[in-house]
């Protein structure tokens, strides 16, 4: 059976959840058994995110194959529960990229490259071989950025000429805006909205209304009667406490079920087991059962909720598992150094230091991580988060006054973090620095990281240029500090600990394998100390 394609746009503006959308059609495809997987167009010309500023694009997302790629990744995954790779992100700067070269070899030889046909059938050249490669029954296309920008054009105009060969159905995420000073929900833009793409070639077969509240009746019948389309394929997509509870809310409006008459298939019964058991963790998400407990994260992207997506993810999902009732208070770490530490510190029951680049805020972080060590509160170091316990403690615990990273000080007299050797040599910035997944060995049984995992050989995703220095573990060690994993050839650090309360650090990224289904062992064992030490309290 050929691939099948659902192409979902996005109409009238960004940040309407695209990626919710596509990622829980995944999941409903999954739930019937389907072979699915995604595919994401980017219309920018960057090769990759690898070098874009997380305060305007959000969480940059890294693949096991060491993609850096769109946090809508992340969202994919965490649904699916399955680990994606590089070839689903097609971005502009990629196209381009494989266009230019394929003209200076020649394979154009004779013709004008123009952006129809040549770019458009490398468009669907690469989207056909993923299906056939993958051995898809459907390849769910998000289409990024917002219909009627110029940067997507010509991904939308590859899809119309894709749908004239293939079983194409096109999905169009709309807004339903509601005037406060009329109470009332309009739907004029969405029916222009409509119009523009059918100027495009293009007749959506689904609307998914994204509303505040329920979508009255009367703007469902107003929106079939415009678009022709049957009122049950007008459907809504009103906030919710959890993303991740859109799939049932689809399946309610029998989404499911009218999706797969669009493709012409047969009737096919939804994996019951499957549902259940994504309904029961949804259920144990939402519910925030258990006392409450207040985990900072101290970063300096705060501002922007979407550079840390995958941390607050892999929180929400270890705090499903162990009913604990979850508020992340999230702190810009300049504001640790401008005002008094200890009150915006004050009643915090755990604490991240996450992943970063750039010295700004960063002695508010090494505030805030000796303010957790010396109190006796649970802190989980993420990458830059790892480099900065193993710095406060070589300044604190072992006196190595001024100790920082290369990254920060390149004079430092105690370079405690310096640059990986292997990255001396780099002088592009894109993709370069260590990346992917990596495997890491745990020596210490009686570790954190241990108890964690429960195994010796754990795959973590990493971005990072530097690392502890090999130089500095003899005398962490002999202050205290454990050094609980490496990789396996020793060379470098994976795993510190402190050597009392729980205090654990690595630098992997393991918020980025999180799911929903399969919560982070280390997220896991960080909220399980701050739940116990709280009922003990
Ligand atoms: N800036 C640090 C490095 O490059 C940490 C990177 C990170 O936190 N992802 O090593």
């Amino acid at each position: 059976m050929p691939a099948k394609f659902v192409v979902v746009l996005g109409s009238i503006m960004s940040g309407l959840g695209k990626g919710v959308v596509s990622s829980s059609i995944m999941k409903i495809l999954d739930m019937y058994d389907f072979k699915v997987l995604p595919i994401k167009f980017d219309g920018y010309l960057n090769y990759d995110c690898g070098t874009m500023n997380p305060y305007r694009h959000g969480e940059v997302f890294v693949l096991d194959d060491k993609g850096e790629v769109d946090m809508d990744f992340g969202t994919y995954e965490r649904f699916l529960n399955r680990s994606l790779t590089s070839s689903s992100s097609i971005t502009g700067g990629k196209l381009f990229g494989s266009i230019i070269e394929k003209e200076r070899k020649g394979e154009y030889l004779g013709e004008d490259v123009q952006v129809i046909p040549h770019l458009t059938n490398e468009i669907q050249e690469r989207v056909k071989d993923f299906a056939e490669k993958n051995k898809l029954d459907f390849v769910v296309i998000e289409v990024g950025g917002t219909v009627g920008d110029i940067e997507n054009g010509y991904f939308i105009e590859a899809m119309r000429q894709l749908s004239l060969k293939e079983k194409v159905v096109f999905v169009d995420v709309t807004y339903i805006p509601r005037l406060k000073t009329v109470g009332e929900q309009k739907s004029k833009p969405t029916q222009s909205a409509f119009r523009t793409l059918m100027g495009m070639g293009i007749i959506p077969q689904f609307l998914i209304c994204r509303t505040d509240g329920e979508m009255s009746d009367s703007i469902r019948k107003k929106l079939a009667m415009f678009t022709s389309l049957d009122e049950s394929r007008v459907i809504n997509d009103p906030d919710m406490d959890s993303p991740y509870q859109l799939p049932q809310y689809l399946i309610d409006q029998n989404f499911d079920k009218i999706l797969l008459q669009a493709f012409n298939l047969p009737k096919k019964k939804i994996n019951l087991e499957k549902l259940e058991k994504w309904k029961s963790n949804v259920d144990k998400i939402i519910s925030r059962d258990g006392k409450e407990v207040t985990i900072a994260v101290v970063g300096k992207y705060v501002e922007l909720k979407d550079s840390y997506v995958s941390v607050r993810e892999a929180l929400m999902h270890a705090a499903g598992k162990l009913s604990v009732n979850l508020n992340v208070k999230w702190i810009e770490s300049e504001s640790l150094e401008k005002s008094d530490p200890n009150s915006i510190l004050k009643g915090i029951n755990g604490l991240i230091v996450p992943g970063g680049f750039g010295k700004r805020g960063i002695e508010g972080m090494i505030t805030a991580i000796k303010y957790a060590r010396e109190k006796g509160i649970p802190y989980l170091g993420l990458c830059l988060g790892m480099q900065l316990m193993a710095v406060e403690f070589a300044r604190d615990v072992c006196n190595l006054k001024g100790a920082n990273s290369t990254e920060f000080d390149p004079d430092t007299k105690y370079n405690i973090i310096d640059i990986l050797p292997s990255q001396l040599s780099v002088k592009q910035k894109g993709g370069t620095m260590r990346l992917g997944a990596w495997d890491m060995l745990i020596k210490d049984r009686n570790s954190i990281a241990f108890s964690s995992y429960h195994k010796a050989v754990v795959s973590e995703r990493h971005r990072h240029r530097y690392e502890l220095n090999n130089k500095f573990r003899k005398i962490l060690q002999k202050n205290g500090l454990k050094i609980t994993a490496t990789t396996k050839d020793n060379n470098l650090v994976e795993i510190i600990e402190w050597p009392s309360g729980f205090g654990i650090a690595t630098q992997a990224h393991p918020e980025l394998k999180s799911r929903i289904e399969a919560p982070s062992p280390l997220f896991l064992s960080f909220l399980d100390a701050v739940k116990k030490q709280q009922l003990t309290i």
